[in-house]
């Protein structure tokens, strides 16, 4: 069994502490939400349980098709005890659908359909407002090897595949979503987590958003869309 301990850091969304093994930590997800590189706050009532249960179901998932992931044990509602790893300071988005920042960027209208899947790189920096960048950017600055972005790569356009065919199979289109990688012992793994915060979820008939946007936007029905998300995974809250 091993022991919380001491906490290392707090985020804008989760907490993470210390255990008595040093190549373990316990996520712990709050309901805080935040938008817009922190200009907007709010709380989403049931939100930490959500993303608790949703990332570990969804990295288990991934684990069936040989995407290794931190994801170690459900400790209840909250914590999840994960494998301590250093986090590759690049969020990595893939996109399905055009919408946010791509829709703003291009001047292509929400809901266009790209030719084929689209990924991106951003420098994870609060101060900075994670920029984006590029390939050549990561490479000549030093924030991961050639064989790190090769690897990264592959796992994020794998990782696509699987999420929007079993999105697709419970009436939801997968947008598009970001995903961090963390090193673990000489080894690239997928980190952090992915959840309605962090993917645009439309349902597939009616294009409704099912996501953070409802809270970005101010569109209300914001826990309604999570408990939803749920449902349509077959979750129990
Ligand atoms: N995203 C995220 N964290 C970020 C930025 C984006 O989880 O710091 C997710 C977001 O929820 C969406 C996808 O990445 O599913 C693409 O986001 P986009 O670049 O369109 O930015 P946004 O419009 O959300 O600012």
């Amino acid at each position: 069994m091993v022991e919380q301990k001491e906490q290392l850091y707090e985020g804008k969304a989760k907490k993470v502490f210390a255990t008595s093994d040093p190549d373990l930590v316990i996520v712990d997800y709050k309901d805080d939400a935040t938008a817009f590189n922190g200009l907007k706050k709010g709380t989403i009532v049931g939100k930490g349980v959500v993303n608790n249960k949703m990332s570990n179901y969804l990295m288990g998932l991934l684990a069936k098709e040989g995407i290794e992931s931190h994801f170690v044990e459900e400790l209840d509602d909250r914590r999840t005890l994960v494998k301590h790893v250093e986090i590759v300071p690049l969020e990595v988005i893939m996109r399905n659908v055009v919408a946010g920042s791509l829709s703003k960027r291009t001047g292509l209208p929400e809901g266009t359909l790209p030719s084929m899947p689209v990924l991106e790189l951003y420098y994870k920096s609060d101060e900075l407002g994670d920029p984006m960048i590029n390939a050549d950017h990561a490479l000549a600055f030093g924030w991961a090897t050639a064989e790190e972005l090769k690897t990264i790569e592959t796992m994020a356009r794998k990782i696509n595949d699987v999420l929007k065919n079993f999105f697709a199979g419970v009436g939801i289109d997968l947008v598009d979503f970001k995903i961090e990688f963390g090193r673990y012992k000489g080894k690239i793994i997928l980190a952090d987590e992915i959840s309605p915060d962090t993917c645009r979820f439309w349902d597939s008939k009616t294009k409704e958003k099912l996501d953070k946007d409802r809270f970005r936007r101010d569109m209300g029905g914001v826990e309604g869309a999570y408990h939803e998300m749920m449902r349509r995974i077959g979750l129990k809250e």
